[in-house]
């Protein structure tokens, strides 16, 4: 992507530099930093207050590390910054690192954004850093579409492209119209070019320009606002979160993180006791070519889910494992999907096609089929994740809750129940969520839900010689994990509007009769005609599901918000829409594009 010139890297595709040669640090601190006034707009935040910066050209993050660090000297510790960035050709980690490397007094905040960067998917990316005080919403696409799709809110601007002569389409008028359309009143702009064209677009789209002096052989630069008084925003201290799986965990997660004070309730006597509490679950997401809002939901999803777990639940060998998936080509049906899938330009460490070959030596196990490996994908305990993303000083968790009612009254919302002692106990708040999974009919405000159950059965499978050798998670009409204290996990089923949870000899047969399409070999050695189904271990749960798939996440009512229908993909899709219901919540800048957060939107019951 880019070639090294006099010790600084030199975009070949622009025949650009990614910044001066005279400083780098200083120039980027000189022109965006200075000439957005950050250290004093930063340091006279109020308490709980959020700043939204946007940039147009990520490139190696120098631009985002330096406003970090500066954030982090002097803005209020219970402030947090939310950077919007977009970058069409992202550098490797190779490099990313190297460029970083540059400048060690960035260290500390370079290794943070490194170890998130292997996690990086086209399209929308949210990362927190700092427990949360510092996100990072990075869109890997162009400049014209990222920001058409932004719903709002920045108050500074950094416009960064390479130079208007060399990379014309980062310096057109649908860019500043659309800065503009985003922009709080009064935001501020700056830029190091002061190219006529862009001064005078800026102009034409609503900004106050004026020239300035530029950094280093650089005479001039321009910087710029938009007339207007600030919004008031306003301010959320509390929130009740209803349900204690993954979907609550997360949400519980994403409003501590901005210092809301959440009350986290779980009917059951522990959190993770219902869908999330299997004793492991795979991390898996069927794509299709047609990038459609559920596909792009599932994908920024799955990046963000990644993340999220190397922030909450490190991978350890024990409760989380990174083995890789592979997802098989077994059926004519499914080989059309990978084919069409593999034909979109997909970077290797998201997913890469393999021939059965390759996806022997992946699995360690002989396969009859290629498919598409994941080399993220792996398993988890979920109660573990919940567990950690429950854990924190904000969250107060009310396990043996059992919430009987929700109404809005003057302040937000009143929900009304019986404590762990069965004794009438009620609490309110500005904010309530609910993700309590299918069980919502008895609530007033939510009974018209689409919500179905659906009832999922895995089988725990004793590992012989030949299945120990299973090294990745192998899909196919069902899944195997690779072993772990001697089991493999084998699922699993899908009964629509089944809310049992006995264990059934019939779901292990169904379980193990997908064996054959994994591995017809490791069907063979495991003896599967001969085990005792009777006999063998696994989990019923019931997961709810929405017709078509796509989750019902964001805001019901004013200040009533939902987290549910999540299907089989929870582990996948709640980090995400924690983040979603918190930003929204929180009046702040959103995670996914506007078309995404509409399709997920739960629509309220028509009344009259
Ligand atoms: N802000 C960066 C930093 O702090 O390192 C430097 C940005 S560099 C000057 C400009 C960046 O804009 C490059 O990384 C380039 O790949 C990106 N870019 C160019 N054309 C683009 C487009 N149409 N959409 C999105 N990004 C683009």
């Amino acid at each position: 992507m880019f070639n090294w010139q006099d010790g600084q890297p030199f975009s070949r595709r622009f025949s650009d530099i990614y910044f001066s040669n005279d400083s780098g640090l200083e120039e980027k601190r000189h022109v965006f930093l200075q000439g957005n006034q950050l250290a004093e707009r930063f340091t006279s935040l109020s308490n709980g207050e959020c700043f939204a910066i946007g940039e147009t050209g990520f490139g190696s993050g120098l631009n985002f590390l330096c406003t970090w660090q500066l954030f982090d000297e002097v803005a209020p510790s219970n402030s947090s910054l939310d950077f919007f960035s977009v970058e069409k050709f992202p550098l490797d980690e190779n490099e990313l690192a190297d460029v970083l490397a540059l400048w060690p007094l960035l260290r500390q905040y370079a290794d943070e954004l490194l170890a998130r960067w292997r996690r990086r998917i086209p399209g929308w990316n949210r990362w927190s850093f700092a427990a949360g005080k510092i996100r990072l919403t990075l869109v890997i696409g162009d400049v014209a579409d990222a920001l058409t799709e932004i719903s709002g809110g920045i108050d500074a601007w950094f416009l960064d492209g390479f130079s208007p002569a060399r990379n014309p389409e980062m310096w057109t008028q649908t860019v500043f119209d659309s800065i503009v359309r985003v922009s709080w009143p009064d935001a501020s702009f700056a830029t190091y070019t002061c190219a006529g064209r862009v001064r005078r677009g800026l102009q034409q789209a609503g900004f106050q320009v004026r020239k300035s002096p530029g950094f280093g052989h650089k005479r001039e630069m321009l910087q710029g606002y938009l007339p207007g008084s600030p919004p008031v925003r306003a301010k959320v201290t509390k929130a009740i979160v209803i349900g204690g799986g993954v979907a609550g965990c997360a949400v519980a997660s994403s409003l501590a993180m901005r210092g809301v004070s959440v009350t986290l309730i779980e009917s059951a006597p522990a959190l993770a006791a219902a869908a999330s509490g299997n004793p492991r679950g795979i991390l898996h997401i069927r794509l299709s070519a047609g990038m459609d809002s559920f596909q792009r939901f599932l994908l920024a999803s799955y990046g963000h889910a990644l993340a999220l777990l190397d922030e909450k639940l490190p991978i350890d060998g024990i409760a989380r494992v990174e083995c890789g998936e592979l997802q098989l080509a077994f059926s004519g049906r499914e080989a059309k999907r990978i084919d069409r899938l593999a034909q979109l330009d997909w970077p290797s460490h998201v997913l890469r096609r393999v021939d059965a070959a390759e996806a022997s030596r992946l699995a360690g196990i002989e396969l009859v089929h290629g498919g598409l490996w994941f080399p993220a994908g792996g398993w988890l305990v979920p109660p573990q994740m919940c567990a950690a993303l429950a854990a924190h000083s904000a969250i107060v968790q009310r396990t043996g809750y059992c919430v009987e009612s929700l109404a809005a009254v003057e302040s937000g919302w009143r929900v009304e129940g019986k404590d762990k002692r069965q004794q009438p106990w009620s609490d309110e708040a500005q904010v309530v969520v609910v993700c309590t999974g299918y069980q919502v009919k008895s609530f007033t405000p939510l009974s018209h839900l689409p919500l179905m159950p659906v009832r999922g059965q895995i089988t725990l499978l004793p590992a012989t010689p030949y299945s120990e050798n299973l090294r990745a998670i192998v899909s196919a009409s069902g899944y195997l994990a690779p072993s772990a204290g001697e089991l493999h996990v084998l699922g699993a089923t899908h009964d629509f509007n089944d809310e049992a949870v006995d264990l059934r000899a019939a779901d292990h047969a169904e379980n193990l009769s997908k064996l054959a399409d994994i591995s017809p070999t490791l069907a063979k050695s495991m003896n599967i005609d001969s085990l005792n189904v009777e006999q063998l271990k696994g989990r019923a749960s019931v997961r709810a599901s929405v017709p078509g798939a796509m989750p019902l996440v964001g805001e019901l009512l004013p200040g009533l918000y939902t987290s549910l229908g999540h299907g089989t993909r929870g582990l996948i899709t709640a980090g995400l829409s924690g983040e979603l219901v918190a930003a929204m919540a929180c009046g702040q800048l959103s995670p996914l594009p506007f078309k995404v957060v509409n399709a997920l939107a739960p629509v309220p019951k028509i009344v009259g």
